[in-house]
């Protein structure tokens, strides 16, 4: 990999989703479809609300009959039944007569408005309602439809299911949702030096931070992990464990052993499987080796080792690609924001700073999280969003504009 051949992350990125294809369908529980991405438009077969009900607690009239009423000459309605909420009144409503009503109650017929409970006077005796104003027609009412029109387009293909989503689709009288399949992902970690967290550690010996941190992402963008191992550095064993796992995969995901080390066994043993390469190396840092290609039906990320370049490079192209897959609308999300204190760097490769993200009056705001090196994991931890400082750039002033590219839901997610 030569300066020159290094790819943008832009490109690159484009070249991932080119790659996609899209997964099939499974039909979900509206308790299993948080987070899965829509298969089909949602049409509303009924109108929402189905009927017209009430807005309020109060009595159910005509607004002819109450049409003079005041707080000093009041109008006098006979009740006549009750409509409750899940039980309609029986009877329809005459002039002069008034039924009284709940939050959520069904209009009779012959009604036409809503006087609230506050606004009327009970008489002891329970034969007279006097109502203390006159209301226009329709008060109080909310009519069938006003929500969501029958033969409405509710939800489109590609749409997220969140809260609101489930919830619709339940108003609807969907009791499942047609949603992408999860995509399956194997996660394999190359390394001698690895060993598990639950293990003793030797010297020399480092945590496999990447297995976990990459198939906490994986499941993040939806996907279901299948497979997750560490190999040693080893050709037989890569070679042997990449066409496993490419065999069951959607995508699979290498971390380190990417690079053109000695003992860096991913590309040749993905050379001799004959896997289909599209790009190998980009002009980004963190993330300079990273290879992505295909294997069989599966796309193949070779992620670099480092912990904070493996997670990168995870958000920036294979995060976008496992949504792709799900047929996700917007599989990827730029937004821009100011840089505070600004950024220093050499002219050369773009870089992607890990950063903070507060809301101003102005808009949003970025500040790195601090030391930025490939392998200090901490500064992921407060990470919101990188900064993608463009790679001609040497400095950026204070308040610069920049790209952003989110890796959490920000300023805490939306309902
Ligand atoms: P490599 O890409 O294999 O040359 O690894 C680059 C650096 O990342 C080395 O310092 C490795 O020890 C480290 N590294 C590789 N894989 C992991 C992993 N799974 N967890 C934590 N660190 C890793
Ligand atoms: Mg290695």
């Amino acid at each position: 990999m030569s300066a020159s051949d290094e790819l943008e992350i832009d490109d690159a990125r484009r070249i991932v989703l080119k790659s996609v294809r899209p997964l099939d369908f499974v039909e979900l529980s509206l308790d299993d479809a948080l987070g899965r991405v829509l298969a089909g438009d949602v049409l509303a077969d009924a109108p929402l609300p189905a009927f017209d009900s009430s807005a309020m607690d109060g009595w159910a009239v005509r607004a002819a009959d109450v049409a003079s009423a005041s707080a000093s000459e009041p109008v006098a309605l006979r009740p006549i039944g009750e409509s409750r909420a899940g039980h309609p009144a029986s009877q329809a409503l005459a002039e002069g007569e008034t039924i009284a009503i709940s939050t959520g109650a069904m209009i009779p017929a012959g009604a036409d408005a809503v006087v609230r409970v506050e606004r009327t006077r009970r008489h002891e005796s329970g034969s007279v309602v006097e109502v203390l104003e006159a209301v226009p027609a329709a008060n109080d009412i909310r009519r069938a439809g006003e929500d969501v029109a029958q033969g409405a387009v509710v939800l489109r293909a590609g749409a997220t299911l969140g809260p609101a989503e489930i919830g619709m689709h339940a108003s609807l009288g969907r009791a499942r949702a047609l949603c992408s399949r999860a995509p399956r992902v194997s996660v394999l970690a190359t390394g001698d030096e690895l060993v598990a967290p639950g293990e003793t550690g030797r010297p020399g010996t480092v945590r496999d931070s990447n297995s976990h941190s990459i198939a906490a992402l994986a499941r993040r963008a939806g996907a279901h992990v299948v497979r997750r191992a560490t190999l040693p550095d080893d050709a037989a064993v890569t070679m042997a464990a990449i066409a496993e796992g490419a065999a069951d995969s959607d995508a699979l995901l290498l971390c380190g052993g990417v690079s053109v080390g000695e003992h860096d066994h991913v590309r040749p043993s993905l050379q001799r499987l004959d896997a289909s390469q599209r790009f190998w190396g980009l002009a980004l840092k963190p993330g300079h080796p990273t290879w992505f290609g295909t294997l069989g039906d599966a796309l193949v990320f070779g992620l670099p080792g480092n912990p904070v370049s493996a997670m990168v490079t995870f958000a920036l192209l294979a995060a976008p690609a496992l949504r792709a897959m799900q047929g996700a609308r917007d599989p990827h999300l730029s937004l821009t924001a100011a840089l505070d204190g600004g950024y220093r760097k050499r002219a050369g490769r773009a870089h992607a700073v890990r950063c903070t993200i507060s809301a101003r009056d102005d808009g949003w705001h970025a500040r790195p999280t601090g030391p930025q090196g490939s392998h200090m994991l901490s500064s992921m931890l407060a990470a919101d969003a990188l900064a993608i400082v463009p790679g001609a750039v040497s400095e950026l002033p204070d308040g610069a504009r920049v790209r952003i590219e989110p890796l959490r839901a920000l300023a805490g997610g939306r309902l």
